[in-house]
């Protein structure tokens, strides 16, 4: 009877969880990246980086490596087998994307025009139907088409899907910055030939790597029309549901429907791009059942898969998800792709759910993993961002050299583009929309997310509110809002207050501080200390605000100690670095041929210093440690010098560690103490 009724119990718990309720879907209103004047050291010099370095790198690699006259092919105007991977229409259409972005930022004549250029050959290069993919015309058209390869024959690894995803979020994008309409028309004639072909009634199928889900839902918020959203939520609901075809399986979250799936699972980019699109079709249509599997797998990867720097996908094998705790560091894969189609699906959950928790992710992300994927000049890239290297093994993926750029195998440095060259291209579309992800808006509430020093305009309820951020961020915890609404008005502002700056390094029990902040967070309003009203992870402040109010935030900046959840076996008795939201790690240039040996101890003092004219101004942590070899009876002191985790190989390729050994007995009494304190 006993066991029964335990069962019983089970059974409720399970179904609660498993069927519970989501919490409220709030739909904020993000305020565009436009609306925002990007004024500080760290990101406005990234923006200005990406606009007059790497987005020139993109274009010439693009041209070089004739993935534009694959468009000029297909349109008959030049001769020629394609060019290039099949599917690399995308990167030149996430190329379009960036440069669009980067001019609604900054205008430039002569990009505009090489745009138009750009444009008329791809228009030129859609069939009468719609239909467009170079690779894919150009093989039709010649002697060699056949009817073994049609169109849309191959959704799994032909990424048809895939790539019109790209070209309708290029083409949104193209639209929304300059006002012209040639590649919307495109992007619309190639959804329509979608919508005709697929649908209940029609061909029952999905693609094999997500994306096109995002770019509909762009086309819909574009055009109003209510077709792309519906066809969205086809290519939603459909995954997963075998309808006559062959399930791909959990590599493509293809293994059973969204709304029955917990767990993070398979190819990291192709999750994150379905999740966003997923949580944009949640915020858009209320619809609970799809909140509560995003709410539930976001929790799956923040509690078991996520590396300390914001980083997924830890397996080069599947450039995906491993198991829990899975998270390997000198083979962590962390595609600089995934780091981007993450970012985006945190703020995607955050605009759904309005928490902080989500903010504080995208954090972590946005200044660690994401960075380090792009060299601090512009023009070379890492695929994957291991926390760990040799300085031999090659990590990142194979990569195209100079002419006649031919594959070549993978390496331990930067590359300036690669066989596969997803990744600089979705580099050069995040960076411009970063100030996208620092307000956001519902009813009367103005929400500040990210401390950058900046100038921004943001239309509250038919009214507009000025609000100026000076601040040093990350490099400094004081941040100073000035609040200037067009005429007095009462409203609330909710600050965020960082989990790092309340003693929680990441919103889950996946990692933890094991040194105490000896300082509080503190805020202001006018010279006045107020207490703060923590709301989801928001200081609510409401008041009448008046032109000239001025908030002061101050985030205590101490180096913390961090560790791993104990079944995290690579990070087993080590500790990681962090300060604000900066992880940091020891570079073999800074540290010598025993980096990887340093071991971290209960004396390390670690002291801080700003070096403006290293790695483009860092605050760097030193301390002492010690260092035993292999041959030697004892441990010898030295000092170290940590940097940046996302600056690092930006002097020399060398040996880099992020997680740092820990003198064990210290650890075990820090564990045993810590264990109480759960
Ligand atoms: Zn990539």
């Amino acid at each position: 009877m006993k066991y029964w009724m335990s069962l019983l119990i089970l059974i409720c718990v399970l179904g609660v969880s498993i069927t519970g309720e989501a919490q409220e879907v709030l739909r904020l209103r993000g305020v565009p990246f436009d609306a925002v004047k990007v004024t500080d050291a760290f990101w406005g010099l990234r923006i200005e980086i990406n606009r007059v370095v790497s987005i020139p790198h993109c274009i010439k690699m693009c041209e070089e490596t004739g993935l534009v006259d694959n468009f000029a092919k297909a349109a008959g105007l030049m001769k020629g087998d394609a060019k290039g991977i099949w599917f690399s229409d995308a990167q030149v259409y996430k190329t379009i994307e960036g440069i669009s972005f980067s001019l609604a930022l900054h205008y430039d004549a002569d990009l505009d025009r090489f745009l138009d250029g750009l444009i008329d050959k791809i228009a030129a290069a859609q069939e009468a139907d719609g239909y467009i993919n170079s690779h894919k015309t150009i093989k039709l058209k010649s002697a060699r088409g056949t009817a073994e390869d049609p169109r849309w024959s191959n959704l799994s690894s032909g990424l048809e899907l895939y790539v019109c995803g790209h070209l309708y979020e290029a083409a949104a994008a193209n639209y929304r910055a300059t006002g012209k309409r040639k590649l919307l028309e495109v992007a619309i004639k190639n959804a329509n030939l979608v919508a005709r072909l697929f649908g209940v009634g029609e061909r029952r199928d999905v693609g094999g790597h997500q994306e096109v889900e995002v770019g509909l839902v762009k086309l819909y918020q574009a055009t109003g029309e209510d077709k792309y959203l519906k066809l969205v939520k086809f290519f939603i609901d459909e995954r997963g549901r075998s309808h006559g075809r062959k399930l791909r399986g959990p590599f493509s979250q293809d293994h059973k429907p969204i709304v029955e799936q917990r767990e993070a699972v398979g190819q990291a980019p192709r999750a994150t791009y379905f999740y966003s699109g997923v949580t944009d079709v949640a915020a858009i249509t209320g619809q609970k059942d799809y909140a509560i599997a995003m709410e539930k797998i976001w929790e799956d990867v923040v509690s078991k898969k996520m590396y300390i720097t914001g980083g997924i996908g830890s397996l080069h094998e599947n450039e995906g998800f491993g198991e829990a705790y899975e998270l390997p560091n000198k083979t962590a894969y962390t595609e600089t792709c995934a780091a981007v189609s993450f970012s985006m699906w945190n703020y995607r959950m955050f605009l759904l759910l309005g928490e902080a928790r989500f903010i504080d992710v995208l954090e972590l992300t946005v200044y660690n993993n994401f960075p380090a994927g792009v060299s601090l000049k512009g023009d070379t890239f890492f695929y994957a961002n291991p926390l760990e290297s040799d300085g031999i093994w090659k990590f990142n993926r194979g990569y195209v050299g100079e002419q006649p750029y031919m594959y070549k195998e993978g390496s331990a440095t930067r590359k300036p583009w690669f066989y596969c060259p997803c990744c600089p291209p979705n580099a050069i579309r995040f960076v411009p929309q970063i100030a996208g992800y620092m307000y956001a808006q519902r009813g009367k509430t103005v929400y500040i997310n990210f401390f950058i020093d900046s100038d921004s305009v943001i239309t509250l309820q038919g009214h507009t509110v000025r609000l100026k951020q000076k601040t040093r961020y990350p490099w400094d915890g004081k941040v100073k809002i000035t609040v200037e609404p067009e005429q007095p008005q009462r409203f609330a502002i909710n600050v965020r207050i960082p989990g790092w700056a309340r003693g929680r390094p990441v919103p889950s029990d996946l990692y933890r501080y094991l040194n105490e902040s000896s300082e509080e967070v503190t805020l202001k309003v006018n010279d006045r200390s107020i207490a703060l009203n923590m709301r989801k992870g928001f200081a609510h402040i409401e008041r009448k605000w008046d032109k000239g109010d001025v908030i002061e935030l101050d985030l205590p900046m101490q180096v913390r100690r961090v560790a791993a959840h104990e079944k995290v076996k690579d990070d087993r008795g080590k500790v990681a670095l962090q300060r604000g939201p900066i992880v940091y790690c020891l570079e073999e240039v800074d540290n010598g041929k025993d980096v990887r040996k340093v071991c971290l101890t209960n004396k390390s003092k670690l002291t801080t210093q700003y070096r403006g004219e290293l790695l483009g101004g860092v605050v760097v942590v030193k301390g002492s440690g010690t260092v035993r070899k292999e041959d030697e009876r004892q441990a010898k002191e030295v000092e170290f010098t940590a940097v940046p985790y996302y600056s690092w190989n930006n002097r020399e390729a060398g040996q880099m560690v992020v997680w740092l050994k820990w003198n064990t007995a210290q650890l075990g009494s820090i564990r045993r103490s810590s264990m109480r304190n759960l």
